[in-house]
């Protein structure tokens, strides 16, 4: 068969390996691609941007694509499903008002109470309703969000009332265009976070293998917030309980929920889950894709033919389905560009790939573009170093062996990928 990935980051190679070593796949397109799909086997890119989903739709025709996968999370919002759905192609994702999941925090945090799904109180306003007088009244710290896309940006936890007063402002002023028009102001949450990702095939839930990521830039989770830094599955913080109790609590009511208003979900489904002391699952954020740099390690520890699970889960069956993992444990470090995140510098050129090839584990490429004979940095984040081990001290030592044979200038990436996981280990 032949695969179209659509998306151009670390995800989107992890899924492309993924589904190459599919013995039913024939060919693997990307569009458009990194560096890394581009020489990996049975794939190639294709260049049409991710948000161009009329020109996808027009080149899964032309090639007769038999599965479509949708990486991020822009072409979701944008209906690329829907839009696939109509011209009668294979399509793995959420449709257009599932997207909204994602999309608008206003509407997810109103799905939510309606649902009785646990959350950070909130409250929501444009400029015309705006209330200064409940930021105020608010305990600190308290979190601001962009209702709309903006890029992982749009979350800001402001230390005083002045400065989610101005954080609003400047939201309201167009910070984040359009997606600042509406904004959430939202109890902050104390506890762990984790990944909870699941596929959906409308009514039935397939979890996939739990996960932790990283999403501040500096060791020890200081310094900005970031797309994410790093991440590793298992996530021990999610206990058999735990993961029986966001299960019943948040994934259940929400594919219900969904599929009661009459928009059934199909696609991964990603829920961002803060674990309250006391146990309770709040939800953060929901994701309606797979997330980065998630994907990669979970993808190195699923045994199962992807291909099978997305066509299981577009047919309705994924009841009839079971994901096989690797014991092992994954541990994935971001390299990110010099820069990130604030301002990541392109073109910086990129050593040491062909001897970290040899090495056991697996890097993904992200932001990288070949030029030449050379392969550069081309976004934020650059690259993911995957490690495999029986523990997670191991396999983040296989991680770290492969981001110690990669150069480039002003190269970032934290020590201390799974530190949590291994800290579990050593204390028993
Ligand atoms: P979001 O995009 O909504 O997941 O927010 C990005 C990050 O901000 C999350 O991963 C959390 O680390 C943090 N965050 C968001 N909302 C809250 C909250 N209500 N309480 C505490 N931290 C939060």
């Amino acid at each position: 068969m032949k695969v179209l990935v659509i998306g151009a980051g670390g995800r989107e190679h992890a899924l492309a390996w993924k589904l190459a070593a599919s013995p039913r796949v024939a060919r693997v397109y990307v569009a458009p691609g990194n560096a890394g799909t581009a020489t990996e086997p049975r794939c190639e890119n294709v260049a049409i941007a991710a948000d161009d989903i009329a020109g996808l739709r027009d080149f899964a025709l032309r090639e007769r694509i038999d599965l479509t996968i949708v990486g991020p999370e822009a072409p979701l919002v944008l209906g690329v499903v829907d839009l696939f759905q109509a011209a009668g192609l294979a399509c793995f994702g959420p449709s257009r008002a599932c997207a909204r999941l994602e999309g608008s925090k206003a509407f997810t945090k109103a799905f939510l109470s309606r649902h009785g799904i646990p959350t950070a109180a909130y409250g929501r306003f444009t400029r015309a309703d705006f209330d200064p007088a409940f930021v105020r009244a608010q305990r600190l710290p308290v979190v601001i969000k962009a209702d709309g896309l903006a890029a992982g940006k749009g979350v800001v936890i402001a230390a005083t009332h002045e400065e989610a007063l101005a954080t609003i402002e400047s939201m309201f002023g167009g910070a984040f265009g359009a997606a600042g028009d509406t904004i959430v102001v939202e109890e902050f949450l104390p506890g762990e976070e984790a990944s909870f990702i699941v596929m959906v095939d409308g009514t039935h839930i397939l979890p996939l293998a739990t996960s932790q990521d990283h999403k501040r830039l500096a060791d020890g989770d200081r310094g900005p917030n970031t797309g994410g830094m790093g991440a590793y599955s298992p996530a021990p913080v999610v206990t058999d309980a735990l993961h029986a109790r966001i299960m019943r609590e948040v994934i259940e009511p929400t594919v219900r929920g969904l599929a009661a208003e009459g928009t059934p979900y199909t696609g991964f489904l990603y829920a961002g889950i803060m674990i309250h002391p006391d146990g309770t699952p709040n939800v953060l954020e929901f994701n309606c894709r797979f997330g980065d740099p998630e994907t990669q390690p979970i993808l190195m520890r699923l045994d199962s033919d992807l291909t099978l699970l997305v066509e299981a889960a577009l047919g309705g069956r994924l009841d009839a389905v079971r994901a096989e993992w690797d014991a092992r444990v994954a541990v994935g470090v971001v390299l990110a560009a010099s820069g990130y995140p604030e301002s990541p510098t392109r073109g910086d050129v990129i050593t040491g790939l062909e001897t970290a090839a040899r090495l056991p584990g697996k890097i993904f490429h992200a932001g990288t573009q070949r030029v030449g004979a050379d392969v550069v940095t081309s976004g934020g984040r650059v690259l993911c170093a995957v490690g495999l081990g029986a523990t997670a001290a191991l396999a983040q030592t296989q991680a770290y062996a492969l981001v110690d044979a990669v150069h480039y200038a002003g190269m970032q990436c934290r020590r201390d990928i799974g530190y949590r996981a291994i800290e579990r280990e050593r204390t028993g």
